[in-house]
């Protein structure tokens, strides 16, 4: 019979071991799951990742996998493993806000393709997770349900916008989840809790489901404790999604599998724009040892440059809040949750439901991206926006010409504390400085954690890779997760 303590060190465990222990009945899954709500139950209240459980749900399918096991079956790929999922994709039944207070009520009638795949391959849904609200954030203090707080400070921010999935891993809360990336919210948020958070290229993965905020640059990926289960978790999420016309036709390969190739001749190109000023100066440190673990591995190292670089926060600031404004003229108090009671008109109605159910910073997006839409602005901001979105793009195919990947820091500085740049936007935004590129691009990027500051905070590496090129950018982030092996143990 497992322990308390045993099953709790499983959510520490890998997919793998997780699905060792589960196929050799050292673990049931129903134990595992109730483990983790019991983790949940004792952690959530300082750290506020989970806005809703749904643990009906999640005992009724690992019973279904216990019975399973019993009978002799084949096991699925995740058979029991606890997941999580960020609340901006749909689960049936569950209620969805994303991190919003204009959503309250709202029960959505399907899953999301991301979700059903989870599902379909034996995982364990546990229930959704924190985030700045619609996603737009790098802290996670946009959220209408309150902030989360990072569990290896808890005075710090955990990232965001997928601050929730990223903490819930860190706390062993869950073994994986689910988050979104439009300008760094899987990357930004795995670098400041010490886990690794995958990006995967535009198309790879349906956001079938996904409550959008800038469609042309959002993503759905996972967080993971290694390396090794996010390539596991690429290849249950890839793959066309005829309920999502964007999702691409690309076959999809075998990404564990891929890991067992060495990385020895890959040329890695070291972009000098991400090492500039505003750099914090442990992070490039730890960065640079990266570096070292990827020369001692037999990669060959490259300076190379992007040299529209500077021009890439405000380009993703005009187009995401261009595309935010149109995808949120759809919460109007028909539809979809919250609406306004006390208005006489039609007209009112919308005004009163959207003033009282938008946070600050979603106004103030919708606001922008309303302004750079425009008449009269629209050529000056957002056709520009397009055209510098297109350099920077070509910026990345002229570099992945001569080199595989590419390696940079994830974020300019470790979690920054809580309430430390809510009242500067600006700052905030230039927070995502080095990862809303690769959305502009729509290739693939991630971070591996690969040290610490000198207060033990943690440090992600970026790795980028070009379009469906993920298979690369996972052997380069195993090589470093290796020396960090070496070099520090949980
Ligand atoms: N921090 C960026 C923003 O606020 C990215 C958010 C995201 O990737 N969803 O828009």
């Amino acid at each position: 019979m497992m322990t308390l303590k045993d099953t709790q060190s499983a959510v520490r465990r890998s997919i793998q071991d997780v699905r060792h222990a589960i196929t050799s009945g050292e673990l049931t899954a129903v134990g595992l799951a109730e483990s983790c709500y019991r983790t949940i139950e004792a952690e959530n209240p300082k750290i506020n990742a989970w806005l809703a459980l749904c643990k009906e749900r999640a005992l009724q399918q690992a019973q279904g996998i216990d019975d399973m096991r019993s009978r002799g079956e084949t096991l699925p790929p995740l058979a029991g493993v606890p997941i999580g999922i960020k609340d901006v994709l749909t689960m049936q039944g569950v209620p969805a806000t994303a991190g919003s207070r204009i959503l309250e009520g709202y029960c959505p009638p399907y899953d999301a393709t991301a979700v059903a795949r989870l599902e379909a391959a034996g995982a364990v849904l546990l229930g959704k997770l924190n985030c700045d609200e619609f996603a737009m954030g790098s802290s996670n203090e946009n959220s209408a349900y309150g902030p989360v707080h990072n569990p290896r400070a808890l005075d710090r921010v955990p990232g965001g916008s997928s601050g929730g999935s990223a903490a819930a891993v860190a706390a062993d809360m869950a073994v994986a989840t689910l988050g979104t990336d439009t300008g760094g919210s899987i990357r930004q948020p795995a670098s400041f809790c010490g886990v690794v958070g995958l990006l995967p290229t535009y198309g790879r993965v349906s956001r079938y489901g996904l409550i959008a905020f800038a469609s042309s640059l959002d993503r759905v990926g996972p967080f993971t404790h290694t390396v090794a289960d996010a390539a596991t978790l690429l290849g249950v999420l890839a793959g066309h999604d005829p309920l999502d016309a964007t999702s691409s036709m690309q076959p999809v390969p075998d990404y564990a599998g891929a890991l067992e190739h060495p990385v020895k001749g890959l040329r890695i190109g070291i972009p000098e724009e991400y090492f500039a000023e505003g750099l914090d100066r442990d992070v490039r440190a730890a960065v640079e040892k990266a570096a070292d673990a990827l020369r001692s591995a037999g990669c060959t190292l490259h300076k190379i440059s992007l040299p529209h670089t500077r021009y890439a926060v405000p380009t993703y600031y005009v187009l995401a809040t261009a595309e935010a404004s149109a995808n949120l003229a759809r919460f109007d108090g028909v539809r979809y949750g919250l609406r306004a009671k006390d208005a006489a008109t039609l007209g009112s109605m919308y005004r009163k439901t959207r003033d009282r159910g938008f946070g600050k910073e979603v106004k103030r997006r919708i606001l922008l991206g309303t302004y750079v839409l425009s008449a009269g602005y629209y050529d000056a901001y957002y056709r520009k926006a397009q055209q510098v979105r297109t350099l920077l793009t070509e910026d990345f195919l002229r570099a992945f010409a001569s080199v595989d990947a590419l390696l940079t820091p994830t974020a300019p500085t470790p979690a920054f504390k809580l309430g430390e740049k809510t009242d500067d936007p600006l700052s905030m935004y230039l927070a995502d400085i080095y990862t809303v590129t690769a959305n502009l691009a729509g290739i693939c990027g991630i971070s591996v954690p690969c040290g610490h500051s000198s207060e033990g905070l943690p440090i992600g590496a970026q790795i980028l890779g070009r379009h469906f090129d993920e298979a690369t950018i996972l052997r380069v982030a195993a090589t470093v997760e290796q020396q960090q092996k070496g070099t520090h143990s949980r």
